[in-house]
């Protein structure tokens, strides 16, 4: 049975998820599994300037990579459909009715351009202008005009919106699960659009409508909204409601802690600040993502799990349930997080040595098929994941820790070379060459004692023999065990890559 807790995740489909956005879906995930709650998708579209083609099915994939399953919301219906702003829009009208009706709100006809005006006249005094309680006693609103005249203006149908009637005056308490309590004096407070003149509702109007249609028991958001918070909780009283609990996020800061985190932040320092690769429907321009950059899933999640939080102990790495177990809101930190991109790439360390051999050599199969046009055979790309797997980060390591498995060198690391290849290497090379093509066993551990007894028959030291080893097998001086690679490149291929190497540095 689920129990009563319903949070939601309310975005708008204005560009990608940036990874501030997927934290607030993460928490508000975290948060409903573990009340046993219901977690609801919410597409807050009212405001059709700023939609972004694209990016409603943009969120869905992200949600959906990070394993955080909805319980509601548009391709899940509930007892609260539609999950769309777009899609009720006949709902929202009635309540801002209720508002006039009750005097919590009216109608005001200045136009665009007389607001624009009084906005210069005020700042060329240096002052701001608000349409506020202080100045909607002498502008074109509902509240100068008489009943009739008003009417006969909405039958006109003259352009309007309708504003919040904000209090004159109030000192107001309003508390926060992370933040405590919070006063606020409602002087401070415009008299905020709900219904704008195309007929569609705001964000603030549509967003506590919505939450509370949608018996929303826990708003919890990003904290660019705690601004916002008076003014909801303000329209719950006007609408005779009770208002759910309020949870407002911290920041994700820069890496340097100044300020927010950008989506430039990323491109000037090389790391993804969206979930998923993001093309620009209008100027084709391209964002990176964590999973197109090769990042687990699992390895984000837990990051951004422990951006703003942690359970009090040591522990860094936990499973989303292990998360959902953990996690506590009230233990949610108030100052901002800061990101930390060396941190996010030790997560994906961390669990991508968890990955079994058999799925990283799968994995690796189809990038060295796509990106270097390499058929490998997957029980050879096993044996190479084996040896490699502990020194990697992201599949494409592979190759780079490993592409002399694939590709004989054909250049030598120079500083390498000259440590390495001294006059006497190539007569020690041709004589390893011999004693190992007469070798049938060709395993690793035949290979090592082999070539070590020969190397101490000969009384030479091991370095001077296995150090050109190496640079001939991987043209430099790096990778695992030598005999490890021997064994896995073959008779054929060990000979070649001596004799090239032989031609090459002598
Ligand atoms: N649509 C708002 C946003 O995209 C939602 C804010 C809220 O959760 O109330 O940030």
């Amino acid at each position: 049975m689920k129990n009563s807790v319903r949070v939601r995740f309310a975005p708008s489909p204005t560009g990608p998820l940036h990874i501030g956005g997927l934290r607030t879906a993460l928490y508000n995930y975290l948060f409903a599994k573990k009340h046993n709650g219901t977690f609801v998708l919410r597409i807050e579209d009212t405001d059709q300037s700023r939609y972004v083609e694209g990016a409603e099915q943009y969120i869905k994939d992200a949600l959906d990579w990070c394993g955080l399953t909805i319980d509601e919301g548009p391709n899940k219906p509930g007892d609260f459909s539609p999950y769309k702003q777009s899609e009720r829009q006949h709902i929202y009208k009635e309540y801002a009715k209720k508002l006039i009706d009750s005097g919590h709100a009216y109608y005001a006809f200045d136009s665009a351009e007389d607001l624009d005006k009084l906005r210069k006249e005020r700042e060329s005094k240096g002052e701001t202008f608000t349409y506020n309680s202080q100045n909607r006693t002498h502008l074109n609103n509902s509240l100068n005009l008489s009943d009739d005249e008003c009417q006969k203006r909405l039958d006109e149908g003259q352009p309007y919106v309708v504003r919040f009637k904000m209090p004159m005056a109030k000192q107001l308490l309003i508390s926060d699960i992370i933040r405590g309590n919070i006063q606020v004096r409602t002087d401070a407070l415009d008299d905020k659009i709900l219904f704008k003149s195309d007929g569609l509702p705001t964000y603030h109007f549509s967003n506590i409508v919505d939450d509370h249609l949608m018996k929303i028991t826990h708003v919890i958001r990003g904290e660019e909204w705690l601004p916002s918070l008076a003014l909801h909780i303000l329209l719950y009283d006007a609408l005779g409601w009770n208002a759910p609990e309020f949870a407002h996020l911290p920041l994700i800061l820069k890496p340097n802690g100044k300020g927010k985190l950008s989506k430039r932040d990323g491109e000037k320092h090389g790391f993804p600040v969206f979930p998923l690769k993001w093309k620009d429907p209008k100027t084709g321009q391209i964002s990176a993502g964590y999973r197109e950059d090769y990042y687990l899933p699992e390895a984000v999640v837990n990051m951004l799990a422990l951006l703003g939080w942690n359970d009090s102990s040591d522990q860094e790495i936990f499973s989303l349930n292990e998360l959902v177990d953990k996690f506590d809101l009230t233990r949610v930190h108030k100052a901002g997080a800061k990101f930390d991109p060396e941190k996010t790439q030790w997560f994906q360390h961390q669990y991508i040595q968890k990955v079994d051999e058999e799925t990283l050599a799968n994995q690796f199969q189809k990038w060295l098929k796509i990106e270097k046009g390499i058929d490998s055979k997957i029980e050879y790309l096993r044996q190479v994941v084996g040896l490699l797997k502990e020194r990697i980060t992201f599949v494409p390591d592979f190759w780079e820790e490993g592409y002399y498995f694939f590709e004989a060198p054909q250049e030598f690391n120079p500083k390498a070379s000259k440590k390495a290849w001294k006059d006497d290497t190539s007569e020690i090379i041709s004589n390893v060459k011999t004693l190992v093509s007469k070798q049938d066993n060709f395993s690793k551990q035949h290979l090592q004692s082999t070539i070590k007894n020969w190397i101490q028959s000969q009384e030479i030291g091991f370095g001077k023999v296995m150090q050109p080893l190496r640079l001939s097998l991987v043209g430099d001086m790096k990778g695992p065990d030598v005999f490890e690679i021997i064994a896995l490149l073959g008779k054929d291929e060990f000979i070649k890559r001596l004799e090239f190497a032989q031609n090459t540095l002598k």
